[in-house]
C-alpha cells in the first residue's frame, strides 16, 4: 500500500507546546472542568484575532448554536444564510426552530454574493441574522456584507470555522460582524481534537454564553436554574491542545500558502484546471487548496477524486450547497444568476490534499497523477 496522503490532518507543533499545556493541567489536577487553559486560550485567541472578547465551546457548531441564542433566534425568525457551506452552518439555526434562507455565491470568493442579499432584503425585509462563511479560508466580501446589513440594522454572524486567520484589509475574519465563530475540529487550521470559539466585542453576551453553555446554573450554592442550559464548554485538557497550536497557526498558514502555490505553478499549463481565486483585499488561510475544473474538459472531478483514490489520497468534491440538500429542500433560495454559482463550483470543484504534513515528493505525487490524466 502506497503512503497514505490526507486532505487535512492534525500536525502538533515540533517544540511540544501543546503537550506542555496539557502536561500543566494534568500536574496540577485541572483536567476539567474549565480551568487555566481554558481562561488563557480565550485570551490568547481573542488577542490574536484583535476582537475583545471570547467563550470557548465544544464545537464550532455549538459557537453558532450559541451566536444564534444571544440574537435570540427563534421559531417564526428568519436568518439569511450562505447556500455553499458545510451543513454545520445551518442546523443551529433549525435547532433554534428558526426559517434559514440560503444565500448564492459569487465568483470573486465563492461566498455570500452581496447583491443576492440585498435581493434577499426585498423578499424578506425583516430577517433576525445574517450568517456569511468564509469558504475554504477565503474570506467573504465582507465590508460590502457588513454595510448591506448596517443598513437593514440586521445583526451579522461571521462562519469563520475554515478561516481562523485569514484577513480582509487587513482584519481578520470573524471580527466583522456582531459575533464569529471558529472551530478547531480534526482537520482545521488548527485543531484542539475538537472545539470551537465564540468571539464578540460584547462583554455582556459572551458571559451570557458561557452561563448558558455550563447548564445555565445560576449563582447559587444549591443548583438553581432559570434558564434551559447547554453542556457546551470547552475542556481545560482540550484548551492546553488550543493554546499550543495558536503558537503555530502563522506557520501552518505559511505551509497552507505554498501548497496553494505549488499546485497553481505545477497546473499552468493546463488549461482545463482554474486554482479557487484570491479576492481583492484579501489574504486567505489557504485552508483547502481547491480547484475548478472548466465546463469542457474531459477530464471530470471525479476521475480526479478516483485517481488519487487509487493512490492512497484523499481528495473531496467542494460542500454540495444547502439549496440541493434533502433536508433543506423546503427552503427558500435566493440567486442573482440565472444558474447557481453555487451548484456550478459543486459540479466543477475538487479540494485537493492540503495537509502540512505532507512532504514536497508527496506533493509531487499528487500533481503527477492529476497531470497524467491529461496525457
Ligand atoms: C467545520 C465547520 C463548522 C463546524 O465546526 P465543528 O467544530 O466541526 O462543529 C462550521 N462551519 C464550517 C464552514 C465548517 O467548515
Amino acid at each position: 500500500m502506497k503512503k497514505k496522503i490526507y486532505l487535512a490532518s492534525p500536525n502538533m507543533s515540533k517544540e511540544g507546546y501543546e503537550q506542555k499545556y496539557v502536561k500543566e493541567a494534568f500536574d496540577t489536577n485541572w483536567i476539567a472542568p474549565l480551568g487555566e487553559n481554558v481562561n488563557k486560550f480565550e485570551e490568547e485567541l481573542a488577542n490574536y484575532v484583535g476582537i475583545k472578547y471570547a467563550a470557548a465551546l465544544s464545537s464550532g457548531t455549538a459557537a453558532i448554536h450559541m451566536a444564534f441564542k444571544a440574537l435570540d433566534v427563534k421559531q417564526g425568525d428568519i436568518v439569511f444564510c450562505s447556500d455553499l457551506t458545510f451543513s454545520a452552518t445551518v442546523n443551529p439555526i433549525i435547532y433554534q426552530n428558526a426559517t434559514p434562507v440560503f444565500i448564492d455565491s459569487e465568483r470573486d470568493s465563492w461566498n455570500m454574493n452581496p447583491k443576492a442579499l440585498e435581493k434577499a432584503f426585498e423578499k424578506y425585509p425583516n430577517p433576525k441574522a445574517v450568517i456569511v462563511v468564509h469558504l475554504y479560508g477565503t474570506p467573504a466580501k465582507i465590508d460590502e456584507i457588513k454595510e448591506i446589513c448596517d443598513k437593514h440594522n440586521v445583526p451579522l454572524v461571521e462562519d469563520a470555522a475554515e478561516s481562523l486567520g485569514a484577513t480582509y484589509k487587513g482584519k481578520q475574519t470573524g471580527t466583522f460582524g456582531k459575533y464569529g465563530i471558529y472551530s478547531f475540529n480534526g482537520n482545521k487550521i488548527i485543531t484542539t481534537s475538537g472545539g470551537g470559539m465564540l468571539v464578540s466585542n460584547d462583554e455582556e453576551r459572551i458571559a451570557k454564553v458561557r452561563f448558558w453553555a455550563t447548564q445555565a446554573r445560576e449563582k447559587a450554592r444549591h443548583y438553581e436554574h432559570k434558564e434551559i442550559g447547554y453542556n457546551y464548554r470547552m475542556s481545560n485538557i482540550v484548551a492546553g491542545i488550543g493554546r499550543g497550536q495558536l503558537k503555530v497557526l502563522d506557520e501552518r498558514i505559511g505551509q497552507k500558502t505554498d501548497i496553494y502555490n505549488n499546485y497553481k505553478e505545477a497546473f499552468k499549463e493546463i488549461e482545463d484546471i482554474e486554482m479557487e481565486p484570491i479576492p481583492e483585499n484579501s489574504k486567505p488561510n489557504h485552508w483547502l487548496s481547491v480547484i475548478t475544473l472548466k465546463e469542457s474538459s474531459n477530464v471530470k472531478p471525479l476521475d480526479i477524486m478516483e485517481a488519487l483514490e487509487k493512490e492512497n489520497i484523499e481528495s473531496r468534491p467542494v460542500w454540495k450547497p444547502m439549496h440541493m440538500q434533502p433536508v433543506f429542500k423546503d427552503y427558500d433560495f435566493i440567486k442573482v444568476e440565472e444558474d447557481a454559482v453555487s451548484k456550478d463550483l459543486f459540479e466543477r470543484g475538487v479540494c485537493l490534499p492540503s495537509d502540512t504534513n505532507m512532504t514536497k515528493e508527496d506533493q509531487e505525487r499528487v500533481i503527477n497523477i492529476i497531470k497524467n490524466l491529461w496525457k
